[in-house]
């Protein structure tokens, strides 16, 4: 729910605001059997410029324990933390989410009862703005006819995704693992593969790698890696395999400029269709 005393534009940082809110959504609906996910932006006070806005997603789900109220968000220091995630998640989420939220001088506060749910809110002062010109991506239909395939294990970031290229006219294959990504390779010729890195069993560098295999009739199709980790040390990771890295949750221009650049600089043939 949007309060409809909202302004029409907020200048904000778009990357970190839904880095926050998915990061909390993904966590509401892996901890929500049943039940429902609210959530909401308030107006809390406002100016003539400045306006203080209230985020807030709340489930109906576990519930946190009390006890765990402080450390949840500190999972950096935690011995689950794993490169790799298994079963319960790279344990990043939440730490990122106070990160995220203190970078705008504000705090991230958790209200939850076991067996009855949680809710995260937090508050920040946004400056209110003119809408813009519309964005390029609306007007374009340069990147019609291509086929792409995403390697995520995580059916939110597949699906936002997915309509997201379908708006520009781009064909969409997933893949939920690093085995099936491989697979899907050897089955069909990609234009653009966009690989998370984080995915249980084979990892988005040990796909890619072998995707890279000469046999492998992508061997030269553009990869762009893909992270949920803003705090990720880029450095640390082996460029030569990936063209592009790309924060999630995507960014939309930066994709659609990416996406270009490649396929004008590769002299891509625009598929007819
Ligand atoms: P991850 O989910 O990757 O383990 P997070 O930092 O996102 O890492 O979350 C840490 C832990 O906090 C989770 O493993 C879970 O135990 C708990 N948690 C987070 N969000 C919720 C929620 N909405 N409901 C219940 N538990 C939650």
């Amino acid at each position: 729910a949007v309060d409809k005393n909202l302004a029409v534009s907020y200048n904000l940082d778009e990357v970190k605001i839904s880095q926050i809110l998915s990061n909390l959504i993904s966590n509401s609906i892996k901890f929500t059997e049943k039940g429902h996910i609210d959530i909401r932006v308030d107006k809390v006070s406002g100016g003539d410029l400045v306006d203080k806005l209230k985020f807030e997603v709340s489930d109906t789900g576990v519930g946190i324990p009390k006890s765990d109220f402080e450390n949840i968000f500190d999972s950096f220091t935690q011995p689950k933390q794993l490169t790799t995630r298994t079963e319960g998640g790279s344990g990043l989420g939440l730490a990122i989410v106070k990160k995220l939220v203190s970078l705008h001088d504000s705090e991230i506060i958790l209200e939850s009862t076991v067996g009855r749910g949680s809710t995260f809110w937090f508050e920040i002062e946004l400056e209110q703005a003119t809408l813009r010109e519309k964005p390029i991506t609306d007007q374009s239909d340069q990147l019609k006819g291509y086929k792409v395939l995403i390697a995520d294990d995580m059916m939110i970031n597949v699906m936002v995704a997915r309509e997201l290229l379908r708006s520009w006219g781009m064909t969409i294959d997933y893949a939920e693992t690093g085995v099936e990504a491989i697979e899907k390779t050897k089955k069909t010729r990609y234009d653009f593969i966009l690989m998370d890195i984080h995915m249980p069993g084979m990892d988005g560098y040990e796909a890619t790698k072998l995707i890279k295999q000469p046999h492998n009739p992508n061997f030269d199709t553009p990869i762009f890696a893909l992270t949920a980790d803003v705090t990720a040390d880029q450095r640390k990771m082996d460029s030569s395999y990936f063209e592009e890295f790309m924060l999630k949750p995507i960014e939309r221009d930066k994709l659609f400029q990416a996406f270009l650049n490649l396929s004008l600089a590769g002299n891509k043939q625009v598929p007819v269709h």
